[in-house]
């Protein structure tokens, strides 16, 4: 009797688990192991820098319930790691010095904190936020009450921003750019957001960068390239991610800034697939292929790319969405808008509410809303339809969007 197949994951995260999931649903019967390094069941990443305050306490959310794994046959096998892949042998080595032999390889390894290289980076109290870890040691530090300094002014350093000031610390956050947020969100809806955090207290320095991290074994001081010295009994680091590729390059595939794929996982050599945030994804709404690093887009993709390796057909190319939780607002953005697509912000906007339309030759391509889940849902729709609708129709606030989406 023939060996029965053997498909293996590395990293069981929110692309590997999906891949998992959907080798099975689309029929996949041979064996499917998943390596994942760290030590926790495989849990959602968002809720770790939304629900810091609430006491220290790190609760962390199953991607999937641990029956869901035997059920469909999956080999979870944490804390090992893939060290190197030999794919002229087909084979896999791991961190407890096994070699595993696999007919396909799904490479789902993600992305790490980048580390800020700037003296006294390595003092205690100075932090990045990726995994469950991360979030326990933030959250005692944020519980002894600050004052905390927040490098990095993206969602994930607005959002620690947030849970840090509603724990009742004293928080700054310091921007090299003269707005944070403004690269995602375009410079009005960034303005907004940064005036929700003025609001509840937090100081922003923007234009600021941090020189050196000062204090004898636990950091105490953040020194800002002005000379400016601001106290710090925590500093989280935000300044973006790095994909973890090496396991992709040391076999020889093709990455550019992260594994290149095609709209269903394929890498350069026919034997490793990759999905996730490690990706450089071509997708019909980006300007070019680029890394995605949403959680909805690890879900999708990895449940194309495992549908795919079972022999599927689809592509990896739905409406990319993401979310940000700050002061128990949700900001929600559909779609990607791009340099030159006209912005345009519903009457009635403010700091704790907001809707944004962009358009593209007409069409209304991508929408973000603060607190405007219901107007979203409507405008995700004119989106999906690529709706011509007039700007002076979307900027009517007798316009009611969801009679628009209807019609
Ligand atoms: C704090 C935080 C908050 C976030 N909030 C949001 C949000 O609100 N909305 C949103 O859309 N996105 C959010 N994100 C981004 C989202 O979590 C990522 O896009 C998503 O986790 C990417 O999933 P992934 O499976 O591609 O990779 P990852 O989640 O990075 O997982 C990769 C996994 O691979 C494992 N691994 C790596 N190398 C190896 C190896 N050699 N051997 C074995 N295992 C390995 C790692 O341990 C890891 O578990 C947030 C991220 C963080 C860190």
């Amino acid at each position: 009797m023939a060996a029965r197949e053997h498909y293996l994951i590395v990293g069981g995260s929110a692309a590997g688990v999906a891949a998992a999931f959907a080798l099975r649903r689309s029929g996949f019967d041979g064996r499917v192991t998943v390596v994942e390094a760290g030590a926790e069941p495989p849990y959602e990443r968002p809720p770790l820098s939304k629900g810091l305050g609430a006491g220290g306490a790190v609760p962390l959310r199953p991607i999937a319930p641990a029956e869901d794994y035997r059920t469909a046959e999956v080999d979870l096998r944490l804390r090992n790691r893939v060290d190197r892949l030999d794919p002229a042998r087909r084979t896999v080595r791991l961190r407890d010095g096994s070699t595993l032999r696999a007919d396909r390889v799904l490479l789902a390894t993600g992305a790490s904190a980048r580390r800020l290289t700037v003296p006294g980076g390595g003092l205690n109290g100075v932090m990045t936020l990726r995994d469950a870890d991360d979030a326990r040691r933030l959250a005692a530090a944020i519980g002894t009450g600050g004052p905390v300094v927040v490098v990095g002014g993206g969602f994930i350093g607005m959002e620690v921003a947030a849970a840090a000031r509603a724990a009742g610390c004293d928080v700054t956050v310091v921007e090299a750019s003269a707005l944070p947020l403004a690269g995602a969100l375009g410079r009005p809806l960034a303005e907004l957001v940064t005036a929700l955090h003025r609001e509840h207290g937090v100081h922003v320095r923007t234009g600021a960068s941090a020189e050196a991290f000062h204090g004898s074994g636990t950091v105490d001081e953040v020194l800002l390239s002005s000379g400016a010295r601001l106290p710090a009994a925590a500093v989280v680091t935000g300044v973006g991610v790095v994909p973890n590729d090496t396991l992709a390059t040391g076999a020889g595939v093709r990455c550019q800034g992260g594994i290149v794929v095609d709209l269903q996982g394929r890498t350069s050599h026919p034997w490793i697939w990759a999905a996730g945030d490690v990706t450089v994804q071509p997708h019909p709404h980006l300007a070019r292929a680029g890394r995605i690093e949403h959680w909805d887009n690890a879900l999708r993709q990895g449940d194309v790319v495992g549908a795919a390796m079972a022999g599927g057909l689809r592509a990896h190319d739905g409406l990319p969405y993401f979310w940000s939780e700050q002061y128990g607002l949700t900001l929600q953005v559909f779609g990607r808008p791009r340099t030159g697509d006209e912005l345009l912000l519903r009457p009635g906007a403010g700091p704790r509410r907001f809707l944004a339309l962009w358009r593209r030759g007409g069409a209304v391509v991508a929408a973000a809303g603060l607190d405007t889940v219901r107007d979203l849902a409507a405008a995700r729709k004119l989106i999906e339809t690529r709706a011509m609708v007039s700007a002076g129709k979307l900027l009517d606030p007798e316009a009611d969007l969801r009679l628009l989406a209807r019609s």
